[in-house]
């Protein structure tokens, strides 16, 4: 009797083993082999190959773990991507100003050209062209690594608007556009810094009217709107696709490159625009309907401390 109950425990417990050691098995080959495609995959991505996806499966702790892999290796892949995209629009501006002011010396050395003023005057142009692109490519960089310098003054807000609105009216005068500023006098005053505000109100109100026809209307404005002040730059001109409404402020991203060449705009206008109201503290944003024109916002904190 004693026997035959050893034996059955003895088989019980076999039983029980081998049963155990195929759960563990199949647990840790279900945990183990998406382990495995992960640390593959990130090895290979180290190696530079930035195409590494592993798929999605085992316990919902490593699904995690393999989604959270994929959306940096596709984030990796896209930041290389405009990064080559960058280096290859960046030579093709350079290029084109550079070989006019090639074009243009080879004709004065071969006596084809007269070196006079207006041959002169052009490659002045082609020179300020390469200075002011290369400045904002300056500025850029400074923003992108966070070591913009601030000069920061209490400034009304109401007369740097001002100020560049009256810059700007003869450009509006001689497009037949309409130009008003609407900003309350009691608006109060912010800690910015005077030059770089100026500058973003001067791009956006330089877009405004490049894009806005004869006839048309950009109608500046500006009013709290609790510990912020929006100053507003809207313009009754062309109007911009929701598709390249999303890409706007992108490193030289243009609606209509032929056209913005032709211009002068390197597609760096707004995204220096949205560092410079980023790094005091607001935010700049963009509504337009085609046909209809465009309304570009940006805020700017009462109190700095706040940023
Ligand atoms: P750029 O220096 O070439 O003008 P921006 O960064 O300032 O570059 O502008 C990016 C693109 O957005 C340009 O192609 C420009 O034509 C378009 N854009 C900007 N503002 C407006 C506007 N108010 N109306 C229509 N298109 C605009």
């Amino acid at each position: 009797m004693a026997a035959a109950v050893n034996k059955s425990l003895l088989w019980t417990g076999l039983i029980a083993s081998i049963g155990g050691i195929l759960v563990l098995s199949l647990v840790s080959r279900r945990i183990l082999a998406p382990v495995h495609s992960l640390s593959g995959a990130a090895q290979r991505l180290g190696q530079g190959d930035l195409a590494q996806r592993v798929p999605s499966s085992g316990p919902a702790e490593l699904r995690k773990l393999s989604d959270t892999f994929n959306t940096m290796a596709e984030n990796l892949e896209t930041a290389e991507q405009q990064r080559r995209s960058l280096t290859a629009d960046l030579a093709h501006e350079l290029r084109t100003p550079l070989s006019n002011i090639q074009g243009y010396l080879d004709a004065v050395h071969d006596g084809l050209l007269e070196p006079d003023e207006a041959t002169i005057n052009t490659l002045r142009q082609q020179a300020a062209h390469l200075v002011a692109l290369v400045e904002d490519l300056r500025l850029l960089a400074l923003a992108e690594a966070g070591s913009l310098a601030l000069n920061l003054q209490r400034e009304s807000l109401r007369d740097l608007l001002q100020e560049s609105v009256e810059a700007f009216r003869p450009r509006a005068d001689a497009g037949g556009i309409s130009l008003t500023l609407s900003a309350p006098g009691e608006l109060p005053s912010l800690e910015v810094d005077r030059t770089r505000i100026s500058q973003v109100v001067g791009n956006l109100l330089e877009n405004a009217i490049v894009n806005t026809p004869e006839g048309g209307e950009v109608r500046v404005s500006a009013a709290r709107e609790g510990e912020y002040i929006a100053v507003s730059i809207a313009d009754t001109g062309a109007g911009i696709a929701p598709e390249d409404l999303e890409r706007i402020f992108d490193r030289m991203y243009r609606v209509d490159p032929s056209r913005a060449r032709a211009t002068g705009g390197a597609g760096l206008g707004l995204t220096i625009a949205r560092h410079l109201v980023q790094v005091h503290g607001g935010a700049i944003t963009v509504s337009s309907i085609v046909g209809q024109g465009s309304a570009f916002t940006f805020t700017l904190p009462l109190n700095r401390g706040d940023c």
